[in-house]
């Protein structure tokens, strides 16, 4: 019996390993070049802006169109161009100054070599959700001290909150030290879980996703919160009341770590706790 579903497991993992090599195959001899000292951090500005521009738009189109505004969380506030220059630069310089140099030091210590092999689907699957509740948890225990010690909130987090009704440029509108500490987050799980190169760029795609969508000021009827059963997940809705409240809300995901502190201030529609 034990040996018939091992075969079957067997089966099912090389049948996803298979799925995913044409994919891989295809970026390992792209063009683009992912081995690049380059590609980190373009890759990263890309992405983000990439994910930022619908919603920069809408917010453009929003005073015009009313049906636009039934999804906004705050529908009467559209950020100005004012706001959205000092994002986009801040982005652009803490990266291209900042970042860049940090990836690039990290490049000449441990260039990665690129197996020829595709990850297993359901690894690939498992190691991703993993980097995301890690990230969660790490970013919850970081999120409250950084609101419970007066002085680390004033020098580190302060920036960050400038904006009380938050937009999509204003995701990474943030101090260094709290970008990096993201980036540290980011770098130590996929380390300890030794993920396949194709792991790391499912979880930065996705986690750069998901921090925009939180900070989008959208709660479409297809946001990540409302197709997550349960109410385990928060997104947009729960982090947009941290930004209006400031005392709640502490997970920038998930919803375990503030309903088990206490700290959760939104029950996800058509949620009873
Ligand atoms: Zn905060
Ligand atoms: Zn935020």
């Amino acid at each position: 019996m034990s040996s018939h579903n091992s075969s079957e497991l067997q089966v099912l993992c090389s049948s996803g390993q298979l799925l995913l090599q044409p994919l891989w195959d295809r970026l390992r001899t792209s063009k683009v070049p992912i081995q690049s000292p380059f590609f980190p951090v373009i890759f990263a500005i890309v992405t983000y802006l990439g994910f930022c521009l619908p919603f920069v738009v809408l917010d453009f189109l929003s005073p015009w169109v009313p049906a636009l505004r039934r999804f906004k969380i705050h529908p009467d506030f559209s950020p100005s161009v004012q706001q959205l220059l000092p994002c986009l630069g801040q982005t652009l310089y803490q990266h291209l100054v900042f970042v860049f140099p940090v990836t690039l030091l990290h490049w000449l210590c441990s260039p990665s070599l690129l197996p020829p092999e595709a990850p297993e689907l359901l690894q690939l699957l498992r190691d991703v959700l993993l980097c995301l509740l890690l990230f969660d948890g790490e970013f919850f225990v970081w999120h409250v001290l950084h609101h419970k010690v007066p002085w680390l909130y004033r020098a580190f987090h302060k920036v960050h909150h400038q904006n009380p009704a938050p937009f999509a440029l204003a995701t990474q509108y943030m101090s260094l030290w709290e970008l990096f500490s993201l980036g540290f987050f980011d770098m130590v799980n996929i380390t300890l879980l030794r993920s396949h190169p194709l792991t790391v760029l499912t979880f930065h795609v996705l986690n750069i996703w998901l921090s925009v969508e939180d900070h989008s000021g959208y709660d479409f009827p297809w946001s990540t919160h409302r197709l997550v059963p349960f109410g385990w997940y928060g997104g947009v809705a729960h982090h947009d009341l941290h930004h209006s409240q400031f005392n709640c809300n502490f997970a920038p995901y998930f919803t375990h770590w503030d309903r088990i502190l206490g700290t959760c201030g939104l029950h996800p529609p058509g949620v009873q706790w």
